[in-house]
Formats: structure tokens, sequence, C-alpha cells
């Protein structure tokens, strides 16, 4: 008999992601950060194996920006970044990990400190923001592409200006509703104190920029 393979209804799948895999809406954070951490990671590795690239360790940071006025959240990481490719096939396939891919591909075994695996941790994102914004230019490459969703009805991606190699990742956090009060991720000690819980092992700076009232 033939074996067939499951499908899936993948906005469905994405829903369910966003609204039940995590108890806590706080680990959004958590993961944006990893995820950068992973970014920075990568071009640590790839220095130890090419001689043209040097890790200066003063030039690699996470940043954690919040703009009260426009309720917008920012992670941006100074680490591998992704092409037009990685942004379609890392953030539009559901349970696709780049990160995984890489330690495969590099043999990383034991004693290295990249995280990512299971290839959802980033869809987070969408338990506080409305809308997502990725815009992201990868190592050795002069393009930078700006990916864009509102959650479940997919994405976009369009050419766009980056100076730097590097990820920013932009979250329109969510309007309060009576019982959530997602004004908390645009505040200064209460994004500390998250960072504190969840990040602290992080081997590179996590610098923040916390701006209006
Ligand atoms: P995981 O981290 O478990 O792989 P995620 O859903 O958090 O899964 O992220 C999916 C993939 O998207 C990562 O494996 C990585 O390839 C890519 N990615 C996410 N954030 C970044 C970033 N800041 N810089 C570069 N690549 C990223
Ligand atoms: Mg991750």
């Amino acid at each position: 008999m033939e074996k067939m393979q499951f499908k899936a209804e993948s906005k469905r799948l994405l829903e369910m992601m966003i609204n039940s895999i995590y108890s806590q809406r706080e680990v959004f954070l958590r993961e944006l950060i990893s995820n950068a951490s992973d970014a920075i990671d990568k071009i640590y590795y790839r220095a130890l194996s090419d001689d043209s690239l040097h890790f200066n360790k003063e030039d690699y940071y996470i940043k954690v920006a919040a703009d009260k006025e426009t309720r917008t959240l920012t992670i941006s990481d100074t680490g591998i970044g992704m092409t037009k490719d990685e942004l379609e096939n890392n953030l539009g396939i559901i349970a696709k990990s780049g990160s995984l891919a890489f330690k495969n591909e590099n043999e990383l075994k034991d004693g290295h400190d990249i995280i990512g695996q299971f290839g959802v941790g980033f869809y987070a994102a969408f338990m506080v923001a409305d809308v997502v914004t990725v815009i992201s230019r990868a190592l050795g490459s002069d393009e930078a592409y700006k990916w864009q969703s509102e959650g479940a009805d997919g994405y976009t991606i369009e050419p766009c200006d980056k100076s730097d190699v590097g990820t920013e990742i932009y979250l329109k956090i969510k309007e309060n509703t009576e019982d959530e009060k997602y004004d908390e991720y645009l505040d200064e000690y209460r994004l500390k104190s998250i960072i504190k819980k969840y990040s602290d092992f992080i081997r590179y700076p996590i610098k923040m920029d916390i701006s209006g009232k």
C-alpha cells in the first residue's frame, strides 16, 4: 500500500502556534533574542574557518529599542542576516529552522551555543504584535529585504535599504484590551526584567534604548 504524507492547513496551524504553544506572552522576547544571538554566533563560527572574516567582539551586539509614541518594539542584531531566499524559507515555512540546518552543515556538536532548532519561536512575536516587519541584509550581500506580516494571513517580501549586515525586527505592539495590557512590552523596567529572567545567559551584549512616554 502507498504511504500517504500528512498535509497541513498552514493558516490554522500558525494560528494554533501563535495562540496556544506558549503559556506566557512575555517569552516572545526570549525567542527573538535567542535568534539574534544565533545570528551573531553564525558569523563567529564562519570566522573560525574563513580567514577573510575577522570577528571583533565589539561589533556584535543585540539591541532592544522601544518607542512608546509609535508603539514599536525593535529587536536588532549585527548577526549574519538573511537573504531573500532565507527570509522566505526560514520565516515563511513553519517548523523550518535555518539554525538547525547550520548546525548540521557545520557539524557543530556539543559545546556550541546555537539555540534554534524547532523553527517556530519567531512566530511568538505575533502574541504581542499586530504587524511584524523584518529588515535584513545577509553577510556578503549588498541587497536588503523587508519581510512583513500581520500573522496567519501570509507575508510580503520587497527590496529595501539597509546600510549594515544584520537584522531588525519591528513589532507593532497591540493595543491594550480589557484583559491584556500590551503596553508593558514598551516599558523599560518590564523589558529589563524579562531579559534578566530568560536571556541572562546570552553571551553578546544586549543594549537598550527606550523613548517616548
Ligand atoms: P529556530 O530558532 O528554532 O530555528 P525560529 O522560528 O525562531 O526557529 O527562527 C526560524 C529561522 O529563521 C532561524 O532558524 C533562522 O534561520 C532564521 N532567523 C530568525 N531570526 C533571525 C535573525 N535575527 N537573524 C538571522 N536569521 C534569523
Ligand atoms: Mg528561534
